[in-house]
Order: C-alpha cells, then sequence, then structure tokens
C-alpha cells in the first residue's frame, strides 16, 4: 500500500527519490546546481528526522540567510562546506534516530512541485519552494 510521506506530505512518499534524481541533475548541470543549497536545506526542513533539533534550527538559520539576507555564493558555499565537515562544529546536524523534530506534515509546496524540464523553470520553483518552507518553517516553535 502507498502512503502519503509522514514528514512533507507527498503523494506516495515520491519525495525521497525526486530528491535523490535532483542532486544528480545539480551535480551534472551547473544551471541546475546553482539552487543545490536551496534544494538540501529546503528538503532536510521538511524532513526533520534526518536532523537533530540544533540541526533543524541551523538549517531554518541558513535558509533565511540565503533568502532573505541574500548572502553571495562564495559565503553560500562555504557554509555548504561547514555543513559537511562536522569537525567544524559544535553540534551534530544529522539524527538517525527517525524520530521527527517537528510536528508537522503539510506544507503548501514539497519538492513534487518542482518542475525540472529545464534550467529556469527548475531554479524558479525550487526557490519558490525554499520560500514556501521558510516562510512556514518560521511559524514552528521548537
Ligand atoms: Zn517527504
Amino acid at each position: 500500500m502507498m502512503t502519503n510521506c509522514p514528514e512533507c506530505g507527498a503523494t506516495n512518499t515520491l519525495c525521497k527519490p525526486r530528491f535523490d534524481d535532483f542532486l544528480v541533475l545539480e551535480f551534472t548541470d551547473a544551471d541546475y546546481g546553482a539552487v543545490h543549497h536551496l534544494t538540501v536545506t529546503a528538503y532536510m526542513l521538511q524532513h526533520s528526522s534526518k536532523l537533530t533539533r540544533e540541526g533543524w534550527l541551523h538549517m531554518r538559520g541558513l535558509l533565511r540567510e540565503f533568502l532573505v539576507e541574500d548572502k553571495p555564493p562564495q559565503y553560500v558555499r562555504r557554509q555548504n562546506r561547514d555543513l559537511v565537515d562536522s569537525g567544524k562544529r559544535k553540534f551534530k546536524i544529522s539524527s538517525k534516530d527517525g524520530l521527527p523534530v517537528i510536528q508537522k506534515s503539510t506544507w503548501t509546496m514539497t519538492i513534487l512541485d518542482v518542475r525540472a524540464e529545464n534550467a529556469d523553470a527548475y531554479c524558479e520553483d525550487v526557490s519558490a519552494w525554499a520560500r514556501a518552507v521558510l516562510e512556514e518553517a518560521e511559524q514552528i516553535m521548537i
């Protein structure tokens, strides 16, 4: 039986395979890769069981810096690198306990709303999705 994702609400939990496909696309085509930092943070914020509480808050802060404070690409790249390099952080980002940090399973947009037929549509939709996620994530008190 197919069920919707308990975290982002995507039909038949198609969010995970879509995320994996998009990462491949972003790593193989730089025009798609331009929004990689948004794809990862938006997806992770919607799937909080992969994160610690501190990790979720950190991701939300990063998304705000990307979208609202409009940080330059060099800054974004450095942040992305620091996210991967756990030796530089004082806290753990990812969690393996499978428990969601936030209690939310309905969102205005999910990764399934992102069109991928060309890079322009893709970047536009990933940005819209990330903005919707930030707006809703900022309503959540944790
Ligand atoms: Zn999902």
